[in-house]
């Protein structure tokens, strides 16, 4: 109740209480009587801030799992009144009614406040203490270190090049080290340090016959970082998989699958970022039907979605880049009916047409058969490794397409989902690849392998493999 309310509400009883008292009395009177109100907005104050602390208790108490406290929110928010010296509790509720309460009322509401973080902070103290020893309890001794080579293989049974990927990383770190000397911002002192620790050591889950699962490891997701660009990958791959199976479950496997590769005429470094732009502009306007653009009208009817993967890849004879896309394009079963079939000669004009060049741009089209849909699918959406052959170029060179590259990736994403693609994804609660937080362990549910230890391999740099240790 604010003060004002209170006031309001005293009115009537005011006005006949003016016309009965003597003028000096009634001053007198009326001090008192404003005193008694400001009493009584306190104490409604305080009751109300009493009130909230026990919801907020309770709730936490209710919510002791909620990854985020409570508690967290009001210690982020007391700094924050203690600076602007407002009212408190009021600010959890609503922010209109942010205003400057009586001073009295703000020491009791700041002294309220700060024993509640007391509370607070020992709860998340206790809780994190608590959620430690657990883990670390629930996990299996480390092997004795056996200086053995590492080899890990997929469940496929392909090898899994660690080695390569990490030398790679270092590869790029040298690159970045030369690139700041031309241009300091390229690359910040702290993403420098998190790239040369990328990876370095592997944690691995190892069951009785020798089988292992990576369990532990650092991963800088620096936008270049080769390891990184490996990990994202492979996250992409399983995630379309899991994204084409549940479409195919639903729709009676009869969604048919386009991939088809939109380029355009290479360019320098200087005109990347535009070139970049004017490609997705282009893209947008074949795929989004809120938009009425005739040369892509009679594709959009058969359009359900899309994946689309942005690739720039580099020319060191003619030192030009060439920016493309890769996309796999969901249809219905009638694209493939004459009237509806568009063949790649209309594809290039059709592209022509959207990027408004004068030349008939490549274009590479592949309907994909029924027959192997998921898996070309799944196999088509790798994430393209753009790095891996620029690190062999010559310094000097290498470092300026690092810092073109590092500057086009500033706040970009190069792969996007769109139509059923996009709610499937949704749907299934898939992590986006390129989120900073994105999980690139992929270690899943660990219950289910059955482990007996731990195995920590290190990288060797003299000897550029990965070593248990
Ligand atoms: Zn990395």
């Amino acid at each position: 109740m604010t003060a004002r309310k209170a006031k309001r509400g005293g009115n009537s009883q005011k006005d006949n209480f003016n016309q009965n008292v003597p003028k000096k009395a009634r001053s007198v009177l009326n001090k008192e009587f404003e005193k008694k109100i400001m009493c009584n907005d306190m104490l409604a104050k305080f009751v109300i801030d009493f009130l909230c602390i026990i919801l907020f208790f309770s709730m936490d108490f209710l919510l002791l799992d909620n990854k985020k406290p409570l508690f967290c929110d009001i210690i982020k928010l007391q700094d924050k009144i203690k600076k602007q010296n407002r009212g408190v509790l009021y600010m959890l509720f609503s922010k209109n009614s942010l205003k400057h309460t009586a001073t009295k009322s703000n020491t009791l509401n700041l002294h309220v406040v700060n024993k509640l973080e007391q509370v607070a902070q020992q709860v998340i103290h206790k809780k994190a203490v608590a959620k430690a020893v657990a883990k670390r309890e629930a996990e299996p001794p480390v092997q004795q270190p056996t200086g053995e080579k590492l080899v890990d293989y997929s469940t496929t049974g392909k090898k899994r090049k660690w080695d390569l990927h990490k030398q790679n990383n270092l590869k790029l770190l040298e690159l970045y080290k030369q690139a700041i000397k031309i241009n300091p911002s390229v690359i910040s002192p702290k993403r420098l340090q998190d790239l040369a620790d990328c990876a370095n050591q592997l944690e691995y889950l190892q069951d009785a016959e020798g089988n292992k699962k990576l369990y532990r490891t650092y991963f800088c997701r620096v936008r270049l970082c080769p390891m990184c660009q490996w990990r994202r990958s492979l996250k992409l791959f399983s995630q379309v998989s899991k994204i084409t199976d549940y479409i195919n479950q639903q729709n009676n496997n009869q969604v048919r699958y386009l991939f088809i590769t939109l380029t355009q005429k290479n360019c320098c470094g200087s005109e990347l970022v535009q070139e970049i732009n004017k490609i997705n502009k282009s893209f947008s306007l074949l795929v989004d039907k809120t938009k009425r653009v005739q040369p892509a009208t009679k594709f959009k009817k058969m359009l359900l979605g899309y994946i689309k993967s942005t690739e720039v890849t580099y020319n060191p004879k003619t030192k030009t880049y060439h920016p493309h896309l890769h996309c796999i394009f969901a249809v219905q079963e009638e694209y493939f009916n004459k009237v509806n079939y568009i063949n790649k000669n209309t594809w290039r004009a059709i592209w022509a047409d959207l990027l408004k060049v004068d030349y008939l741009p490549q274009v590479n089209v592949q309907a994909i058969k029924p027959a192997r849909q998921q898996k070309a699918v799944a196999e088509l959406a790798k994430y393209p490794a753009k790095v891996s052959s620029i690190l062999n170029l010559p310094q000097m060179q290498a470092v300026q397409v690092i810092i073109d590259l590092t500057t086009l990736c500033y706040k970009r994403r190069f792969v996007a989902f769109g139509g059923i693609f996009k709610k499937t994804k949704a749907l299934l609660k898939l992590q986006d690849v390129e989120a900073e937080n994105a999980d690139l362990v992929g270690a899943g549910n660990i219950k289910e392998f059955n482990y007996v230890a731990r195995a920590i391999y290190k990288y060797n740099v003299k000897f550029g493999c990965y070593i248990s240790s």
